[in-house]
Formats: C-alpha cells, sequence, structure tokens
C-alpha cells in the first residue's frame, strides 16, 4: 500500500510521520508528474485552503485530482483539506476539487476560538482527540454522507464513499486510530480493485 500526500503547504509533513510510524509507504505529491506514481489512496492535508487551492491551479493538478476521487482513489482531507474537498464553501465563492457533496465554512469559530483542542466521540473509533485550529465546520450534508462526528451540535467529520473530511487535525496527536480507519478504507478499495480485475 502506497500514500500520496498533496505537500504543496500546510502540515504534510506531520501525516508522513504517522504513516511511517504505521509502516505504510508513502511519497510527496508536489507536481503534477509526481501524480503519475502509483498510489492506494491521498491525503490532503491542513494548512490555508486558499493556498492549496490556488497551487494546484497554477500546477494544473486540480482536474486530474477531482478524475482520480472520482473513479474511486480513497481521500483523507483535513481541515483546509476539507475545504478542498468540499463542493459548496459557505463564505469562500471558490470551490476547489469539490468531488464531496458537504458545505463547509471557513474559519467557522471565530476569533477567541480560533485554537482548541477536545476530546469527543468518533463513529466506528470511540472517544478521540481532536486538535482544531481556525476550523472550519461543516454545516450540511448531502444524501449519502455518513457524520462521524459532531462537537457541540457542528458537523466535524463526515464520510463519503471513500472520502473523508474532518474539521480537525488528526495528524497533530499521538492516536493513529484515525489514520488507521482512512487505511482500512484504502485496503477495502485495493481488495475490490483487485476481484474486479480477477
Ligand atoms: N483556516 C484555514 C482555511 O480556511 C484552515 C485551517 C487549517 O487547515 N488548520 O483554509
Amino acid at each position: 500500500m502506497r500514500i500520496g500526500i498533496l505537500a504543496l503547504q500546510g502540515a504534510f509533513i506531520e501525516h508522513e510521520k504517522i504513516l511511517e510510524k504505521l509502516g505504510v509507504e508513502s511519497f510527496e505529491i508536489r507536481q503534477k508528474k509526481d501524480m503519475d506514481r502509483p498510489m492506494d489512496g491521498i491525503i490532503i492535508p491542513g494548512g490555508e485552503s486558499t493556498v492549496i487551492g490556488k497551487l494546484l491551479r497554477e500546477l494544473d493538478m486540480l482536474e486530474s485530482l477531482k478524475s482520480m476521487i472520482n473513479n474511486g482513489m480513497p481521500v483523507f482531507g483535513t481541515c483546509a483539506g476539507m475545504i478542498i474537498l468540499a463542493n459548496k464553501i459557505e463564505n469562500d465563492e471558490k470551490v476547489h476539487i469539490g468531488t464531496m457533496d458537504i458545505t463547509v465554512r471557513r474559519n467557522a469559530y471565530g476569533r477567541q476560538l480560533g485554537s482548541f483542542r477536545t476530546v469527543q466521540e468518533m463513529k466506528g473509533i470511540g472517544k478521540i482527540p481532536m486538535t482544531f485550529i481556525r476550523a472550519p465546520y461543516i454545516e450540511k450534508v448531502g444524501k449519502g454522507v455518513e457524520v462521524l462526528a459532531a462537537v457541540d451540535d457542528r458537523i466535524v467529520a463526515v464520510k463519503y464513499g471513500t472520502q473523508f473530511g474532518l474539521a480537525f487535525h488528526p495528524e497533530l496527536d499521538q492516536d493513529n486510530r484515525i489514520h488507521e480507519m482512512f487505511l482500512d478504507t484504502v485496503k477495502a478499495a485495493i481488495q475490490n480493485n483487485e476481484s474486479a480485475i480477477k
């Protein structure tokens, strides 16, 4: 199994370290030709969605990423990464990859609550630490989107087919269970593809 980590801006190194700890091979996607390398899943890290979106356009990577994901490539977007995947951003006109049927609000927690930490229940996992940094939350989910976690009635984690979106930063906590959950989906997708070929 091999995971491509979008490494244009933001907290990509932290994801690399977690995968390394879990014994999973990964590589950085920095330019269009990196997307030709074989991979079984993609991580889009937190950072600044406007910057990541701009670079994806400038480097001509947006459409290729979009079609890979639409063709079933599992993807895991954290914070800005989730904003990049959303098909509607309440307080921004620009949609980026837009493969996830969710409406998000950027910088949704206001100034005082710009960053905070909590421990909350996540579906399929149990209680888990959640670190929010100038985080978005999810205002609305479309049909077929599964809500995995909410904090104070605001949705903060979702799954849509093989796409995961999280408003917080699991890569900043010493708890690998969310990454393992994503990797389980990647494994299942690999098995599905193999049985389709046979
Ligand atoms: N505020 C950032 C944005 O709008 C997201 C912050 C983060 O990824 N920690 O893109």
